[in-house]
């Protein structure tokens, strides 16, 4: 049984005019997070309406679409995908018939029991649809046919253990649920009387709603027409360990994450590499978008100039989304320009935000040699990734991490850099004044179990 591993953004509305338009402004903002498929629910008090489809929220919406998605309230999702496999039936929101009511899901994040989760649910009766976590947790909500929904999505997280934030939208209540080790984000906004739930921040500015807070780990709230927001807290250990590439690459740089400007966040990083990683040189350059923070970090600690060394083409999607190494790597080379000029005769500093395969970054160093740079130092903005991630970030295997197969001189080698350096843990924890992160994929110490 093979998971697919998802890194995905997820919207929610509550009892505001044009709920399908607002979500659908709200995927926009989160598109950064998915790009394979998008989807909405929405629902009038009478019933669910769901559109889905396979591409971006721009390619798969349209007025007309949105039209037929009635009511004040809605949930939306925004879908990455590491294979590209599943199709449809994997694009979120699901919805859901069923005789004690009809509700759709939309998850952002991946289970560490789904296995056996799901045995034990194909084996008394469930079929499957999808191979996503979210129909698991459907599934567990309605095994325990009780007649309180609450109580109900309260069972099936008793059960279920990894990253999530997840929405379930219902006919009159909207509920969002935060793992109890707080790894993925989700926050809540107020927005003309209503509410919006989101996974960063950003897409509150587009729908010019304002912040109220982050859910908490472990955390359930309950949106209730005619009610005040409930919170049930569902765990009783609990941790802040964010996951800390959401700062260091995925969220986007407006972002505030548990109080942190994501890229506030990363200019600190880049301030710490300069302070420990100091070395003589012309120019400093950001791998754009997720590195430039961090670049003029590095750029402001050190004195020396920040260039825009690297232009990217905004219309192709991130390299990583290309499904085979062949595709990555045309990828790369389509998305990034050297400014040539700049770039001529430099002794060049490169941040990136982290190395996985280590090919973009062997590509751009090599593009910036091409370009005529005299020295390429590579200053990475997170440690070496060694571990593979269990909870839906697409670094599932070990075999593909370069870190854990090579030391850094054999990845300076590699990549073919004057210098590389990393920056060590403690340094992330700090530049988001935090005493708490997952920090697994580097340090091998996962928050949760494994199985
Ligand atoms: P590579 O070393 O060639 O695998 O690519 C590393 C680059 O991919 C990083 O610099 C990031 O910009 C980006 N990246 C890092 N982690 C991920 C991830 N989990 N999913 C997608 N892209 C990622
Ligand atoms: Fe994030 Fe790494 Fe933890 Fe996965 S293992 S949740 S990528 S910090």
């Amino acid at each position: 049984m093979n998971e697919i591993n998802e890194e995905c953004g997820i919207f929610g509305v509550f009892e505001c005019k044009n709920a399908a338009e607002l979500t659908y402004y709200g995927l926009h903002a989160l598109q950064h997070r998915g790009q394979e498929g998008c989807g909405i629910c929405t629902t009038d008090g009478a019933d669910l309406y769901r559109e889905r489809g396979e591409g971006l929220v721009i390619e798969i919406f349209n007025e007309k679409k949105l039209a037929k998605e009635k009511g004040d309230c809605a949930i939306g999702h925004v879908r990455y995908s590491t294979d590209g496999s599943g199709g449809l039936d994997n694009v979120q929101p699901f919805l859901f018939r069923h005789h004690t009511g009809d509700f759709s899901i939309a998850l952002n994040g991946s289970l560490v029991n789904f296995r056996q989760l799901r045995m034990a649910l194909e084996t008394q009766g469930s079929i499957f649809q999808s191979s996503s976590d979210a129909e698991i947790i459907a599934h567990l909500m309605k095994m325990n046919r009780r007649e309180n929904r609450t109580n109900v999505i309260e069972e099936a997280l008793t059960v279920i253990e990894g990253s999530y934030a997840f929405l379930v939208l219902t006919k009159d209540k909207l509920y969002v649920c935060r793992d109890p080790n707080g790894l993925r984000p989700v926050s809540i906004g107020k927005l003309n009387g209503g509410y919006v739930i989101s996974s960063e921040t950003c897409a509150f500015e587009a729908v010019g709603a304002t912040f109220i807070r982050d859910v908490e780990p472990g955390e359930m709230i309950i949106f209730e027409k005619g009610k005040e927001p409930k919170s049930i807290r569902f765990a009783e250990n609990t941790s802040h360990d964010m996951c800390a590439m959401e700062f260091v690459y995925f969220a986007r740089p407006d972002s505030e994450i548990e109080g942190i400007n994501v890229h506030t966040f990363r200019k600190n990083c880049g301030k710490y590499l300069a302070r420990l990683a100091p070395v003589e040189a012309d120019l400093v350059v950001g791998v754009p978008d997720s590195s430039i923070s961090g670049a003029i970090g590095y750029a402001e600690e050190s004195g020396i100039p920040y260039e825009m060394g690297l232009i990217k083409n905004k219309y192709i999607g991130r390299t990583f989304i290309q499904p085979s190494q062949e595709l990555r790597e045309k990828g790369v080379r389509l998305k990034l320009s050297p400014v040539r000029s700049l770039i001529t005769g430099k002794k060049v500093i490169l941040l990136d935000d982290s190395i996985v395969r280590g090919t973009t970054c062997k590509r751009i160093v090599r593009m910036l040699k091409d370009a005529g740079a005299k020295e390429v130092h590579v200053r990475i903005c997170c440690p070496p990734m060694k571990y593979p991630c269990f909870y839906g970030v697409d670094t599932s295997s070990s075999d593909e991490l370069i870190s854990a197969k090579l030391s850094v001189e054999e990845v300076r080698q590699m990549i073919e850099a004057d210098s590389l350096f990393y920056l060590p843990e403690e340094y992330l924890l700090k530049a988001g004044s935090r005493t708490e992160l997952c920090l697994a994929c580097y340090n091998g110490k996962y928050p949760t179990c494994l199985y």
